[in-house]
């Protein structure tokens, strides 16, 4: 077998590879169990209007390690889709926010807020994806109204007739939803007309250098007149400074979400931020 396998062979010995190999799965079960033992926590990023009040947040989960200290999603959200684990990582995340919606609809400050979860490709496949989230909302007697999910355009590569209808399945509750990373992924413009959105995120990769890159300039108006022409929304991501807060709402833009405004927090930390006072 070796022998067939010729000079190819040399790489199952490639020690590079095989340690990727076995970090691979010491990191698939160092999740497994992180999730069990409750490791995981919910951080929210504020949305807000141009006058800087919020409106609602992004809840973006964060992984508590005990040993490596708080651990990114873009460090295990790739490899949780891969094996599978986003499904139970996903339903615990919905849950998480639905129970924060219900503990936010109590205070004056934020009964008015929505909340937006990210959905992943694989969660949103899933046979029985409308009874997991009705099931959230019912064991924690979240209101829908106020609950975003937020999509990608990855989706909209298998059966569109499907999605959409259970898409229209939630709407019926009163759930919204996004597009996220918007201008990223696949979307034709006949797909975008059709789905039932609420709104679209600019991804933050065109809010970056919107005001030193041509392109990303032009990408990001044509977006705002898209969405003003399909009468959706549109949130733009990763707005870091003030002069690309101003370019956004010379062309038309309402929501905002990025470190200007603030980072992803801990729950009660954006409650103490709304009443400075205290
Ligand atoms: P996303 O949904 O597009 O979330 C926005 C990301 O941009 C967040 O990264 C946020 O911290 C970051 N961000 C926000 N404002 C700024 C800014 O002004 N500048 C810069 N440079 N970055 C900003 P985060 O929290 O690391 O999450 C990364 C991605 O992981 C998310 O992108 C989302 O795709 C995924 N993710 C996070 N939580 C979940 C989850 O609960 N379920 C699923 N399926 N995916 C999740
Ligand atoms: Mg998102
Ligand atoms: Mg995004
Ligand atoms: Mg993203």
């Amino acid at each position: 077998q070796a022998k067939a396998a010729g000079r190819n062979t040399q790489r199952f010995f490639d020690p590079d590879m095989q340690a990727a190999v076995s970090n691979r799965s010491a990191l698939e079960a160092d999740l497994r169990r992180g999730l069990q033992e409750k490791e995981l926590v919910l951080y929210y990023q504020p949305v807000v209007d141009g006058k800087g009040r919020l409106q609602g947040a992004e809840a973006l989960v964060r992984w508590r390690h005990p040993r490596r200290g708080m651990v990114s999603p873009a460090e295990f959200i790739p490899l949780a889709e891969q094996t599978g684990l986003i499904l139970p990582l996903g339903q615990w995340v919905m849950e998480a926010a639905c129970a924060q919606l219900v503990a936010w609809s109590r205070s004056s400050l934020t009964r008015q807020f929505f909340l937006s979860v990210n959905v992943s490709v694989r969660q949103f496949r899933q046979p029985d994806f409308v009874e997991q989230v009705l099931g959230a909302l019912d064991a924690t007697g979240a209101n829908p109204e106020r609950l975003k999910l937020e999509l990608t355009e990855s989706l909209l590569l298998a059966d569109v007739e499907d999605i959409i209808a259970r898409m229209e399945h939630l709407r019926r509750y009163g759930v919204g939803f996004s597009l996220d990373d918007f201008g990223t992924g696949y979307s034709s413009l006949s797909y975008l007309k059709r789905l039932p959105l609420d709104q679209l995120k600019i991804d933050q990769s065109f809010v970056r250098d919107l005001q030193t890159d041509p392109n990303d300039a032009a990408i990001v108006r044509t977006i705002l007149a898209l969405a003003d022409s399909l009468d959706l929304g549109v949130v733009a991501e990763g707005v870091e400074t003030t002069g690309q807060l101003e370019f956004l709402q010379r062309y038309g833009c309402k929501a905002f979400q990025g470190y200007l405004f603030g980072r992803p927090m801990p729950p009660e930390v954006l409650e103490r931020a709304l009443r400075p006072a205290l």
